[in-house]
């Protein structure tokens, strides 16, 4: 059996959320592994808005960043990737990496984030991203009057709420129902501020070489847009802690959590999208630095336990 490293906390994850959290809890001296394997949600963007003072920053840049100044104030970066965390004894957690090694600590953020399952649109897959986009608080500015498509499919509030939105950017926006069925004050709507509905189904997007979006129809019309914007279907990255039996919100699949982040395991806490689909980059950042604070309290408390009972911590003697 392999031998296990010890730490005060692991965070499992780093994108905004865990690196946040690694950048806060690095910097009061706290010894912090933050295990990471590289694969952001947005890795398919160059750029990222909406978050302060670094609006059109390449997200790549933000991450990287954010490592260098968690690994500056001390914390350690393992490119690897978790492959179960489990309850070990003593109250402490065990954190097995897919290479064999392990991680224990009594303190753990779980910040792996979400997967988006693109809609089963032949061609969307690809052009997730650059030419197929989900956020309109994300992307619409930089669409500002160009010929937006929403697409349908199985997500119908959201995809009435996105093609309502994306008005508000230019006058040319299509709605392809693409199987939902509209009510008539919804109807109304569209036809009051001026969005096209087309009752039609897609079977396929492509690019034009001219660098547009093509989207194909049931019918065999074929029409021209600058971008589409569809609705995944959010997934928690969550197969690594299927052990913990984590409680999850309501009906939902995401992970329960307090305000800061405190899962139903005491010593566990989650944040970013892995708890929360809502989370921007900006939102994920602060719920992880929420999530560090509370957990250099928690950490400090047990500290203190130890030395009443005479054992030693890493920060005194
Ligand atoms: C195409 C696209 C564009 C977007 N553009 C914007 C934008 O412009 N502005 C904005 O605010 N938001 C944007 N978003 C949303 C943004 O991606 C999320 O808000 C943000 O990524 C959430 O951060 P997070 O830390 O929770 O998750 P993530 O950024 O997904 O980070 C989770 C990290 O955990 C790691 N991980 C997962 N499982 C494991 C494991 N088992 N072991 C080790 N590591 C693991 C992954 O490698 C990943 O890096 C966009 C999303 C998409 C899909």
């Amino acid at each position: 059996m392999s031998h296990a490293s010890e730490w005060d906390a692991i965070v499992v994850g780093g994108g905004a959320a865990g690196l946040s959290a690694g950048v806060v809890l690095a910097r009061t001296g706290i010894r912090i592994v933050l295990v990471e394997d590289r694969t952001p949600r947005n890795a398919p963007a160059t750029h990222m808005h909406g978050f302060l003072s670094r609006d059109g920053m390449n997200p790549a840049d933000l991450l990287q960043v954010g490592r260098e100044e968690m690994i500056g104030f001390g914390g350690k970066l393992l490119a690897a990737r978790a492959d179960r965390v489990e309850q070990s004894t003593g109250g402490q957690f065990r954190v097995v990496l897919e290479e064999g090694s392990e991680l224990i600590a009594p303190a753990v953020l779980l910040a792996t984030g979400l997967r988006d399952e693109v809609p089963e649109i032949p061609g969307a897959k690809e052009l997730w991203g650059t030419l197929v986009h989900h956020c309109p608080h994300c992307h619409g500015r930089e669409v500002a009057g160009q010929r937006i498509a929403i697409i349908g499919g199985t997500h119908a509030p959201m995809s009435v709420h996105q093609a309502a939105l994306m008005r508000r950017y230019t006058d040319d926006v299509v709605f392809y129902l693409n199987g939902i069925d509209l009510a008539d004050h919804e109807r109304d709507e569209f036809s009051a501020i001026g969005v096209t509905v087309v009752n039609d189904r897609v079977t396929r997007v492509r690019s034009s070489p001219e660098g547009a979006l093509s989207i194909l129809q049931e019918s065999g019309a074929i029409s021209t847009h600058d971008c589409a914007f569809v609705v995944p279907r959010m997934v928690p990255r969550d197969d690594a802690f299927e052990g913990l039996g984590l409680v999850r919100n309501g009906d939902t699949t995401w992970i329960d959590v307090g305000p800061t982040g405190r899962t139903s395991v005491g010593g566990v806490w989650a944040a970013g999208n892995l708890a929360n689909p809502r989370a921007q980059v900006v939102t994920a950042a602060g719920e992880g630095s929420a999530a560090a604070i509370d957990m250099s309290g928690y950490l400090l408390a047990h500290d203190l336990g130890r030395a009443v009972n005479g054992e030693s911590a890493s920060w005194y003697v």
